[in-house]
């Protein structure tokens, strides 16, 4: 199998300046991308700026022969980042939209602005850059894009309700730019790693963390990105060499109402057990298949079964 190149393509990594987003840069770098490597350079909760972290992995994919410029914005200024990209290259192919950091603290606890810093990194960030791309990708007809979800939105996690929300909204938009940018060539993916880097370090065990390099996490990132790849809306969860795809599945649910019968909650109640029984399951992957069940719920409400 001949390996994966991407010369003469395009790359921003956001966050590029450590920890998952070094090991992309550098990887892309080899592999014969010209790469902008974006990184505001704060702290793990977002204080502070320096040009270091973007300056170093430059020059590491430099001294490795590679192309590379640094960009120093933050993500929430999205035209900025995608500036030095066209400024220096020329287009732009790929964008991994992976930038971020934690306040976290327990919902009780936690502040309106620590609230607001993590939905304006996270997720206003991936919705700035991405849109600074997105006329671009469309009329070239080409594009890959990579959402930073995290476990902790799926499944929730103790004291990151504000980094949930925005990791959830990650998914939210990618399934949905993945339905809009499909007829222009431009495959949106998600992941949703865990892998030990300063943000992590104190938080994964040490030994554990051993098992949960970056790099580990690295491939699935560049193979999605490649022309090869043909993967569009996929959410997938990844680490320490583990990859796997997520879907949605639902219980069959039951049909609570009656023709000439007003529904209460005392139905609800009454139904309940076979509302919550996953024994039967169905998977629901569009929104067109959710509608057309309740479609099929109310034809047979109506015609009395
Ligand atoms: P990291 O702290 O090592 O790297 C994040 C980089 O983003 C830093 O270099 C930082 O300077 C940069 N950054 C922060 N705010 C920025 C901004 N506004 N604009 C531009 N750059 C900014 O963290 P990491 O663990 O490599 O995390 C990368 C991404 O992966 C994050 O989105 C994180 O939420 C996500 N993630 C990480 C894990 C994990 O286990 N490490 C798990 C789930 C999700």
């Amino acid at each position: 199998m001949g390996s994966l190149r991407f010369d003469g393509k395009v790359v921003i990594v956001t966050g590029g300046g450590q920890g998952l987003g070094r090991e992309y840069a550098l990887e892309f770098g080899k592999r014969g991308a010209f790469v902008v490597v974006n990184d505001l350079g704060s702290t793990p909760g977002g204080v502070g700026k320096t040009t270091k972290a973007a300056d170093n992995v430059v020059e590491e994919i430099r001294n490795l022969g590679g192309k590379a410029v640094a960009n120093y914005d933050s993500v929430e200024f999205g035209e900025k980042v995608v500036k030095t990209a066209l400024e220096n290259f020329g287009r732009i192919d790929i964008l991994i939209n992976n930038a971020g950091i934690l306040r976290d603290r327990t919902f009780k606890r936690m502040s309106e602005e620590e609230w607001d810093l993590i939905q304006k990194v996270h997720l206003k960030g991936a919705f700035s850059v991405t849109k600074a791309v997105w006329s671009t990708m469309q009329q070239q007809k080409y594009g890959r894009i990579i959402m930073t979800s995290s476990p902790a939105g799926i499944y929730g996690n103790f004291g990151q309700t504000n980094y949930s929300a925005a990791k959830m909204g990650l998914v939210g938009l990618a399934n949905t730019l993945a339905l809009e940018g499909k007829k222009y060539g431009i495959q949106v993916n998600t992941i949703a790693p865990t892998a030990m880097t300063r943000l992590t370090k104190g938080i994964i065990p040490e030994a554990a963390g051993k098992e949960m390099k970056p790099e580990y996490v690295m491939p699935l990132v560049v193979y999605l990105c490649h022309d090869s790849c043909k993967e569009n809306g996929g959410v997938f969860e990844l680490a320490g060499g583990h990859i796997c795809k997520l879907r949605w599945q639902r219980t069959k649910g039951a049909v609570l109402r009656e023709l000439g019968k007003r529904m209460t909650p005392e139905d609800v109640k009454e139904n309940w057990d076979a509302v919550v029984d996953w024994k039967e399951t169905e998977v629901v992957q569009t929104i067109g298949e959710s509608t057309m069940k309740v479609g099929e719920a109310v034809a047979r409400i109506n015609a009395g079964d």
